[in-house]
């Protein structure tokens, strides 16, 4: 024994420093070490094991035969690692937990941790004093914990909320990549302090000073914080609703070591509730009644505007069918209504009456829409009534004054026809009698009264007709659009034999239309395509057809004199005219607007479109293909 562990007394007996200070013999230090739990061995300088414990021997599982006399290096697993232990301790080193992997007898490793120095004796190597402690378990212990830092770690960045830990002072101690993204800025561990996000707002807008936030609450209560709401706003100025869970961490002594906090990121949730709120205020304010029923027709909610304009208040109307509102007669509606709704089909502004609670009957416009699931399943209807009678009463009242006008119209110009009859009569009379006593002056005078009173038939006349073809018969008749251009032309004969026009046509389709009407629209038309023709060319007129939609539109084109684009809309005024009346283009403007009259009556249009002037026109009509709109 060396003098480092104990004192060498001449006699060959070592003093242990125990506390009764008694000495013990070299036999019973050997058997104290012998007997020892901690693994001991000694090597020589060429390598070779002196002497080994029985804790080493049982460590390995060797007998004493195996092991003593052998040379260390075979039982070491790792032959760099046995080299670098023994050039370590010749050059006189001491080691300590160096770590190696030791051979047992039955083929398994064992991990160990080994002190040891040698032995020198006037600077010669005598041996090695090895103490190898086993570290397997120890090892896989730490390995363990490794793994499960892994996991734990996969596992809060896997999550898709974000997570962090501070420790007991609240500084951030660890945070999840969802973490980062939340706030928007790398958070600093060991600096940053109770939120990854620097900038924190309550729920009502105001600032959330840094230490009143939920973790920092959590931590100096000691006690979890729920339930509330804040909000997070980036450095970017982007704003994240959210609601933390922090949770103070505590020992087994109860005190506060750290905390953890996972922030729920609820700000679509806000939007949707923020959205739904203002939809919810657009429909309280509607004046509309806006109603939403289930398949089966019982009514699911009822806002103000319905309140008003039937007079149920909600809590009367919700879980009612909605058949309450139907008046008798009408009981076919709903049905039907519902089963374009179960088909997906919207109904729109279809127009009926309703019955209020006080039982009088409303006129209204409903526009219903089918209400579908997130499958896109129809689960039920909303349904928008608009109080229309002031509409339907001005409605009437219009109309009752346009017939009450056109009356007049018609009385006024029916009964101007006899006075302008005598004018003329009686400027013919006087033409005859006295003409020839009238001087130059005087008989241009007599001449243009009459000339006047003719003019002033014609418009009269022209009036009348406009105002017959608004017609009070509204009812359609199936009309051969060939048949009543062939009448057409036929009234036109004379002049297209004058005027060597060639008239052709496509084929045109059966409509529905009022008595005649189609006969005057061509007669008319075809009747400016021969007046308004060039003076070098013949007019050629082609009537076409095509279907447009849920109309026919037909056409009429000419290769006359062509019409300026900015007189497009005037000449289908009443007595708009672009031209003199004389005897080159004769005529009072009504054509046209007779034209127009019939067209719109039936729920269609008529325009114009030429190049120009020298161009050609052509004038287009449409008409509804399933009769009146
Ligand atoms: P009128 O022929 O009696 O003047 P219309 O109402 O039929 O009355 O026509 C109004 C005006 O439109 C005409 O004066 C003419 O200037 C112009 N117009 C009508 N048809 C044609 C056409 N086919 N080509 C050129 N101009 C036309």
């Amino acid at each position: 024994m060396d003098s480092q562990h104990g004192h060498a007394t001449m006699n060959g007996h070592i003093t242990l420093p125990s506390p009764a200070g008694e000495q013990l013999s070299e036999a019973s230090l050997r058997d104290f070490i012998e007997a020892a739990s901690i693994s001991l061995h000694s090597v020589g300088a060429d390598g070779t094991i002196l002497w080994a414990n029985q804790a080493e021997l049982d460590l390995l599982g060797y007998s004493r035969e195996e092991y003593i006399g052998h040379n260390i290096t075979q039982f070491h697993a790792d032959g760099p690692v046995i080299d670098d232990i023994l050039y370590r301790l010749t050059k006189g080193e001491t080691l300590r937990s160096y770590p190696a992997r030791l051979l047992c007898k039955d083929g398994s490793i064992r991990h160990v941790a080994i002190d040891s120095s040698v032995r020198f004796e006037n600077g010669e190597f005598v041996h090695t004093r090895c103490i190898t402690r086993d570290v397997t378990a120890e090892l896989a212990a730490a390995q363990k914990l490794r793994d499960a830092e892994k996991w734990y770690r996969e596992l809060i960045d896997a999550l898709p909320v974000a997570v962090y830990t501070t420790n007991a002072s609240g500084h951030i101690t660890d945070y999840n990549a969802e973490a980062a993204r939340f706030a928007g800025r790398d958070v600093e561990r060991g600096k940053d302090r109770w939120c990854v996000s620097q900038r924190l707002y309550r729920a009502d807008g105001t600032i959330l000073p840094h230490d009143e936030c939920p973790m920092a609450v959590a931590l100096k209560t000691g006690q979890p914080v729920r339930g509330v709401e804040a909000i997070a706003e980036r450095p970017d100025g982007t704003r994240v609703y959210f609601m933390p869970y922090p949770t103070p961490l505590k020992d087994d002594a109860g005190t506060v070591v750290g905390g953890i906090n996972v922030l729920v990121d609820i700000t679509h949730r806000k939007q949707n509730e923020e959205a739904r709120a203002r939809l919810a205020a657009i429909v309280e304010s509607s004046d509309d009644a806006v109603i939403s029923k289930n398949l089966n027709g019982v009514i699911q909610s009822w806002n103000s505007g319905a309140q008003r304009i039937f007079g149920y208040t909600p809590d009367e109307a919700i879980g009612k069918p909605v058949t309450m509102l139907i008046p008798e007669g009408h009981d076919n509606e709903e049905p039907s209504i519902l089963a374009r709704i179960r088909r997906g089909e919207r109904v729109e502004h279809y127009e009926t009456i309703r019955q209020r609670k006080n039982g009088s009957v409303i006129d209204i416009s409903l526009t219903v829409s089918p209400v579908f699931d997130e499958r896109g399943r129809v689960i039920g209807a909303s349904k928008i009534a608009r109080d229309i009678s002031d509409r339907k009463r001005a409605e009437a009242e219009l109309r009752r004054a346009n017939a009450d006008l056109e009356q007049l119209a018609y009385s006024a110009t029916h009964d101007l026809q006899e006075p302008i009859r005598n004018i003329s009569v009686y400027a013919e009379v006087m033409n005859r009698r006295y003409g020839p006593t009238l001087d130059e002056r005087g008989q241009e005078s007599l001449a243009f009264i009459g000339d006047s009173a003719k003019h002033m038939n014609s418009l009269v006349k022209g009036l009348l007709a406009y105002l017959q073809s608004g017609g009070a018969d509204n009812t359609l008749e199936n009309v051969d659009p060939e048949a009543a251009l062939a009448d057409a032309l036929a009234n036109l004969g004379a002049r297209i034999q004058e005027t060597e026009a060639s008239v052709t046509n496509e084929h045109l389709p059966g409509i529905q239309m009022r008595a005649g009407q189609m006969e005057q629209l061509f007669q008319n038309l075809i009747a400016n395509a021969l007046k308004y023709r060039r003076d070098d060319e013949a007019p050629r007129i082609h009537i076409g057809v095509e279907r447009a939609g849920a109309e026919w539109k037909f056409s009429v084109k000419d290769n006359g004199i062509g019409i300026y684009p900015q007189y497009k809309d005037r000449i289908f005024g009443i007595f708009k005219r672009l031209h003199k009346n004389d005897d080159k283009y004769p005529g009072t403007g009504i054509g046209l607007a007779i034209c127009q009259r019939i067209v719109e009556r039936q729920g269609g249009r008529i325009w114009v479109e030429s190049d120009g002037e020298g161009q050609g026109s052509t004038f287009y009509f449409t008409v509804p293909i399933s009769g009146h709109r």
